[in-house]
């Protein structure tokens, strides 16, 4: 489509994109900040484990604090202080979660998705247009099109149906897309000129296990022309295994020089997995959610030096009554600042007396496990 900031290098692997907030080195792991926030976290503890980028949700973010709030404070990084790049969700996952959880909450039509989550004063519609109106408003780096979610287990018509839609919505998506920046750009002299690059456009790839539907979602998509893909679906089968073949497949489907984002992939392995795989971007809430329930990520030999193969890594998990006593950190090969600073024992009981000091140490740990592990990702795969 039109012309991208991508950086690649000779087996035309993208090594680094360009953003409006800065560059984005590949591959790489962004952390949910889903309502604006990673839970405990201001942006210099982010900065101090590492973190280059966050992902932000429009689902969540359009009903707290709402879109005309956060156009209000001038979009994302303004409203909740993160000068770095930031990668929005359209909201499909969500709404998908949501009205597969229970029908009433919402419905979906050719024009989008109506819902109405619970404990919600209002209803919202989410339209391809809408979610791109949005995630541009909000001043989003990597801009992502509204699709029709599935899982693997859903039925070959909910598949061809959600391939049909998703792509309907994308050449809808890069529409809206167009004339918002073409707009931008025209109106670029005023008062809030747009920030060098424009952001990146990324169409996600639909069809459940079904071979046939993934190669028709992706050469639609081709055609119609975007910057990155996504992977689309629920990443694991019902057992909470990778499903490496089609995943292995769909990122076949797309040529190696655009960026592909492994959507909601986070558990470590899976990473180390797909990043073979050639995908580049990988999101997930599972460090930050696993922190937060004393299930910490815990490296078994020196990154630098680690093939991340075999165990080079296992939990601990701190709720365990042997850590009383224990006067050494999570990992000896982690820098973190709680691995520098605190003992298991410490942490073992901040985790007992709920103290919010816990929430803000084991999160840190986590995520710079992550970001150890990506940058050790980037030297083996160079
Ligand atoms: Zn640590």
């Amino acid at each position: 489509m039109m012309r991208t900031a991508i950086e690649s290098d000779r087996s035309k692997r993208p090594l680094a994109l360009q953003l409006p907030h800065g560059p984005l080195q590949l591959p790489i792991f962004l952390p949910d900040a889903t309502q604006g926030v990673v839970r405990g976290l201001d942006a210099g503890d982010l900065q101090r484990t590492g973190v280059e980028a966050v992902q932000m949700n429009v689902f969540h973010l359009m009903q707290k604090p709402g879109s005309s709030a956060i156009k209000a404070l001038g979009g994302l990084h303004h409203a909740f202080g993160w000068p770095h790049p930031i990668v929005t969700d359209s909201g499909g996952f969500q709404v998908y979660s949501l009205i597969h959880q229970n029908p009433r909450y919402g419905s979906l039509t050719e024009r989008g998705m109506l819902f109405h989550p619970e404990g919600a004063t209002r209803r919202f519609l989410l339209t391809p247009e809408k979610s791109i109106q949005l995630q541009m408003e909000y001043g989003a780096d990597i801009v992502i099109c509204l699709d029709d979610c599935t899982d693997v287990d859903q039925s070959p018509a909910t598949q061809q149906e959600s391939v049909a839609r998703t792509v309907k919505w994308a050449r809808r998506c890069k529409a809206e897309f167009e004339s918002r920046w073409a707009l931008r750009a025209k109106q670029g002299r005023d008062q809030r000129p747009a920030p060098g690059p424009r952001p990146l456009l990324f169409a996600v790839v639909q069809g459940g296990g079904d071979r046939d539907l993934r190669q028709r979602c992706a050469a639609e998509l081709m055609s119609i022309g975007f910057d990155g893909f996504g992977l689309g679906g629920w990443p694991l089968d019902s057992k909470g295994h990778l499903l490496q073949d089609i995943i292995a497949y769909t990122r076949e489907l797309i040529p190696a020089q655009f960026p592909m984002h492994a959507l909601g992939v986070g558990q470590p392995a899976n990473i180390v997995t797909c990043a073979r795989m050639g995908y580049n971007l990988f999101d997930s809430t599972m460090p930050t959610r696993d922190a937060r329930h004393g299930r910490l990520l815990t490296l078994n030999e020196a990154p630098a030096s680690s093939a991340l193969t075999g165990d080079w890594y296992s939990y601990t998990y701190i709720q365990d009554s042997k850590y009383i006593r224990m006067d050494r950190p999570i990992s000896a090969h982690c820098d973190c600042l709680c691995c520098r600073n605190y003992s298991l024992a410490y942490l073992h009981h901040l985790y007992r007396v709920s103290d919010s000091l816990f929430y803000r140490l084991a999160t840190m740990h986590n995520l710079r496990f992550m970001m150890q592990l990506v940058a050790r990702l980037r030297e083996l795969l160079a």
